[in-house]
């Protein structure tokens, strides 16, 4: 069975990245989500299992030491990491996986899995991430302003990512990141098998 995709999606706080992940997960029925561990805690509505494993600084610590992160990293004061055992199981098994995840980690997946697909979400102006952040109200102004620094940092690498999508209508993005997504299937580099194939069927056929 051929590997599915893993996909990374970031994107600036406020860039409604979560909003597209859920998208993807309702409109078409080959996206799985990794469910990251956090040492964060949770925000009113979110649950421990579902948005995220909650664990304590002395947990994830441990985890990092049982090399049970396929990348981790420390974002605005907290831990967060993606458990590896259930992403490669979901990829062995055919199904495209995303992790919703900041720049250090989306580059420590690429250097250790270049196949990977990097997205990086933006909000269609900086002004639109403060107010979504704000509108949030979930986060104080330290908070928001903190987050906007962070903003100002990743903007910087936005250009290792394959590829940037705005994200102003939010079918329309959802959509093009599944486009997107089924453009990557096609790349050569993805289908060895098939290459070999038709060598093979080319080598057959000139010496019957
Ligand atoms: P939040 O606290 O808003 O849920 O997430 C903060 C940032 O951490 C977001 O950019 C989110 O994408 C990122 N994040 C969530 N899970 C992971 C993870 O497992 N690894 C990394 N590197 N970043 C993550």
């Amino acid at each position: 069975m051929k590997k599915g995709i893993l996909l990374i999606i970031s994107g600036f706080a406020g860039s409604g990245k979560g909003t597209i992940v859920k998208g993807l997960l309702s409109n078409y029925d080959n996206y799985t989500v990794s469910i990251s561990a956090t040492t964060r805690a949770p925000r009113p509505g979110e649950e421990d299992g579902r948005d995220y494993f909650f664990v304590s600084r002395e947990k994830f610590e441990e985890m990092i030491a049982n090399d049970e992160f396929l990348e981790y990293a420390q974002y605005v004061d907290n831990y967060y990491g993606t458990p590896r055992k259930y992403v490669n199981s979901m990829l062995d098994e055919g199904r495209d996986v995303i992790l919703e995840i900041e720049q250090q980690g989306a580059l420590q997946v690429k250097a250790e899995r270049p196949e990977a697909v990097l997205m990086f979400v933006m909000p269609p102006s900086v002004q639109e991430i403060y107010n979504r952040l704000k509108k949030r109200g979930t986060e104080s102004e330290e908070i928001i302003m903190k987050r906007m620094r962070q903003g100002a940092r990743e903007a910087g690498v936005i250009e290792k990512y394959d590829y940037l999508i705005i994200n102003d209508d939010r079918y329309e993005c959802i959509r093009n990141v599944h486009n997107t997504v089924c453009c990557a299937k096609y790349a050569s580099k993805r289908n060895k098998a098939l290459i070999d194939r038709v060598k093979s069927e080319f080598n057959d056929f000139l010496n019957m």
